[in-house]
C-alpha cells in the first residue's frame, strides 16, 4: 500500500461558551483546526486532526500546521502508511521538531491501519479497558463566583472532574479555588491548572493559601526547575503538563519525583505512536495521566478516546471531549459524552467519517 495524495482542510471551531480564557490573559474564541486526509492506492483513506490552542500556548500555531505539511507531505508520497514506525522515522529525518505538524499524519496512518485490519485504533493500541473513560471539564478563567457556577452547571451535566484555569493574580486564584471547592461533592476531583502562569512567589502563596483544599496543582510555573521548586514545597498532588513533551522529560521528572500525574497531549509529542510510547512508559513507572490534546473537534476527540480507553483505568486520571465544547461537527461517529464519560468507537480505524460539507475545499493538496 502506498500514500498517493495528502490533503488538508482548515475548519473554524467556535466555542459554545463564546470564549476560552487561561493564564496571562490569553484566550481563544474560534479555534483554527486542520484536518489531514491521507489517500492511498488501495482506495482506503485516513484522517487526522491538529488544533493548537492558539499561537501563544505551546510552540505551535494553526498556520504552522499547514506550512509544515506543505514541507513534509512530498516526502511521504509513495510510503506505506501501515508501516507506521518507518514512517515516523522518515518524518523525523525530513523535519526536525514540529511534532504538531507530524501528529495528524501519524493519526491518519493509524486510521488507515485500522481500516486495513478491520479493527478500531483502541485495539491496535493495546486493547480496550472497560466500557468508557472518565472526562474532565476545563473551566475557563473568570471571576471566582462565575467559575463556581460553571462547575455546578457542568456537574449537573455529569462531569465529576474539573480543571480550573488559574495562573492569574495569586489572590484571585486562591479565591477561585476555594469558591469552586465549596461546590464539590464526594468523589469529585479538582485541578487548578496555572498553565505556566505564576512566578515562584505567586505559586508559593497559592499552594499555602489552598493547603487545606483537596486540589491538584498543575504546571504552576514556566520552567521545569521552577515547577520542581514548588513541588518540593507543597503536599498537594502535582501535575506537570507543558514541560512534559518527550520520553526524556518524563524520565527526568520521574527520577526527580517531580509530579504525581502527567498531562500528555497527542500533538505535543507528535502523534499516537509517540503518545503510546510515553503512555506505556508512564504505566510502567506508575505515573497516572491525563490523556488529551491541545484542542480539536471530532477527529481529535476520537483519537483521544482510542488512546485513553487502551490505558488501564487506574492510571487514567482523566481525558476530555473537545467536540462537546465547540459548535461545529466535522465528522460522524465521534465519541459523544454520557454522564461525564465517553467511549472509543468500535468501527475500524478512528471510526469518524468526515462531513465534507463542513470541511469545504482542501487548502493543501500534494500528490
Ligand atoms: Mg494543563
Amino acid at each position: 500500500m502506498k500514500i498517493t495524495r495528502i490533503k488538508a482542510y482548515s475548519v473554524e471551531l467556535p466555542l459554545k461558551e463564546g470564549n476560552y480564557a487561561w493564564s496571562g490573559g490569553k484566550s481563544v474564541s474560534v479555534f483554527d483546526s486542520t484536518i489531514v486526509e491521507v489517500e492511498t492506492d488501495s482506495g482506503i483513506t485516513g484522517y487526522g486532526e491538529a488544533c493548537p490552542l492558539g499561537p501563544a500556548y505551546l510552540p505551535a500555531y494553526a498556520g504552522g500546521v499547514r506550512a509544515g505539511l506543505l514541507e513534509l507531505a512530498p516526502h511521504l508520497i509513495g510510503q506505506d502508511p501501515t508501516h507506521i514506525a518507518p514512517l515516523n522515522r522518515l518524518m523525523d529525518a525530513a523535519m526536525k521538531g514540529h511534532p504538531y505538524v507530524k501528529s495528524p499524519i501519524d493519526i491518519a496512518c493509524w486510521d488507515i491501519l485500522g481500516k486495513v485490519t478491520g479493527r478500531p485504533i483502541v485495539d491496535l493500541l493495546g486493547g480496550r479497558f472497560g466500557a468508557d473513560v472518565v472526562l474532565y471539564r476545563a473551566i475557563s478563567q473568570q471571576s471566582p463566583e462565575e467559575m463556581a457556577d460553571k462547575v455546578a452547571g457542568y456537574r449537573a451535566q455529569g462531569y465529576r472532574r474539573f480543571q480550573l484555569k488559574v495562573g492569574g493574580s495569586a489572590d484571585v486564584d486562591i479565591r477561585r479555588i476555594h469558591a469552586v471547592a465549596a461546590k464539590l461533592q464526594d468523589g469529585d476531583r479538582l485541578v487548578a491548572d496555572a498553565n505556566t502562569g505564576w512566578l515562584m512567589h505567586d505559586a508559593m502563596r497559592v499552594v499555602r493559601g489552598v493547603a487545606d483544599v483537596d486540589v491538584y496543582i498543575e504546571q504552576p510555573c514556566f520552567s521545569y526547575e521552577e515547577c520542581l521548586s514548588i513541588r518540593r514545597h507543597t503536599h498537594l498532588p502535582f501535575v506537570l503538563d507543558e514541560v512534559i513533551d518527550s520520553v526524556d522529560a518524563v524520565l527526568r521528572a520521574s527520577n526527580n519525583r517531580a509530579m504525581d500525574i502527567v498531562n500528555l497531549k497527542i500533538s505535543k509529542v507528535g502523534g499516537l505512536t509517540k503518545a503510546k510510547l510515553i503512555r506505556d512508559l508512564c504505566i510502567s513507572l506508575g505515573i497516572a495521566m491525563t490523556l488529551e490534546d491541545t484542542w480539536g473537534g471530532d477527529f481529535t476527540t476520537a483519537a483521544i478516546a482510542h488512546l485513553a480507553q487502551s490505558t488501564p483505568p487506574e492510571l487514567l486520571f482523566s481525558t476530555t471531549d473537545f467536540n462537546s465544547y465547540v459548535t461545529v461537527s466535522t465528522g460522524e461517529g465521534a465519541p459523544q459524552r454520557r454522564d461525564g464519560r465517553m467511549a472509543a468507537s468500535s468501527a475500524p480505524g478512528l471510526g469518524v467519517t468526515p462531513r465534507f460539507e463542513v470541511l469545504g475545499k482542501p487548502v493543501l493538496d500534494v500528490d
